[in-house]
């Protein structure tokens, strides 16, 4: 049985698929890279990347830049001198590599941003005649990730222009740090008792997502026998997606912040209750992050103790040293 672990600072490693460019490879149009710090230091102790570039091995390097061109609907992609057609040679590379990063069991994919290829969002998509008009015209995916997320729609993806926000970022990766877990989980090949415990211990990390997600999966693992198992498994992996994809905010966490501080309440001092008001507040006001009021909920749980809490993955959800709570504007 594969081993897991959410507690004592135990971390799964994470499974990265990454636009080959961001990890320093030279593999853009001409000739440079797009080395991105975020990935090559913060996150390169802790996971593992498979990368990839869907142009340089189809068009070589240097080459000519290419655009997406909207015609009638169909989008093609053409060099921006030439107007040479590449979309097919590029479309069945795509097509052989999705699968091979697919079998890697990943639990997120880091894109480059603005890429006709790569890229997430805001792509744009030229007129036939090369002609773009701004906002009357539209915009889209890149076409390696539109192909991927249409075969997959459920996996984080994130480009690298986008981690440079707080909130983004840390919503990207405890996704992705939490896909890990379950993925770990499942190799474990659990019982309905794990998987209770699974949800018990993400209770408050599921709550700080979606209450009503959080309640849909609750039920899923109450229904589980040893029977259904695997068709409950598989409805609640659909859901911690879905819940996973919402975006914290600084109310919905104070409100999960509450809930953990009443298992304390009654035990803390005059004192303690009072530094934990003024804090949480100050969170409140974008005076002071996150992890302030966690390290002050982790002394208090160190102190006084709780066995529910303390198998609880939102109190140490990654590494610390990625410093994802570390912003005032991690929350909004
Ligand atoms: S953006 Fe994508 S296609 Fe372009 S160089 Fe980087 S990895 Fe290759």
């Amino acid at each position: 049985m594969a081993h897991y672990s959410w507690s004592n600072e135990v971390y799964p490693q994470l499974r990265l698929a990454v636009s080959d460019c961001l990890r320093g490879t030279e593999c853009r149009y001409n000739g440079g890279h797009a080395q991105e710090d975020f990935i090559n230091r913060s996150l390169q102790s802790y996971a593992v990347f498979f990368p990839f570039c869907p142009e340089a091995p189809v068009l070589g390097v240097p080459r000519e830049t290419i655009r997406l061109v909207n015609v009638d609907g169909n989008i093609r992609v053409r060099g921006t001198r030439t107007e040479t057609d590449v979309t097919d040679s590029l479309q069945t590379y795509i097509d052989k590599v999705i699968p091979h990063l697919l079998k890697q069991d990943l639990d997120g994919v880091i894109v480059k941003s603005r890429s006709p290829t790569c890229g997430l969002e805001r792509i744009k998509q030229y007129r036939p005649t090369g002609e773009w008009f701004g906002s009357q015209d539209k915009m889209g995916q890149g076409l390696f990730t539109h192909r991927l997320l249409e075969k997959v729609p459920s996996l984080a993806v994130e480009d690298e222009g986008r981690l440079q926000d707080a909130w983004l970022r840390e919503t990207f990766i405890l996704r992705v740090y939490t896909q890990a877990r379950w993925r770990m989980f499942l190799q474990s090949e659990p019982s309905v008792t794990q998987f209770q415990a699974f949800h018990r211990d993400h209770k408050y990390l599921l709550l700080s997502k979606s209450e009503v997600i959080y309640r849909e999966m609750g039920k899923l693992v109450a229904d589980a026998t040893a029977q259904n198992l695997p068709e409950q498994l598989k409805a609640y992996a659909q859901k911690l997606h879905a819940a996973l994809a919402c975006r914290t905010t600084t109310g919905v966490m104070i409100n999960v912040l509450d809930h953990i501080y009443g298992y304390f309440k009654k035990l803390l001092s005059e004192e303690e209750r009072q530094l934990y008001i003024e804090t949480r507040e100050e969170f409140r006001q974008k005076i002071i992050p996150l992890i302030a009021v966690i390290k002050l909920l982790q002394q208090f749980l160190k102190h006084y103790g709780s066995e529910y809490l303390s198998t609880q993955v939102i109190l140490d959800p990654y590494p610390a040293d990625l410093a994802l709570r570390s912003k005032t504007t991690a929350y909004r």
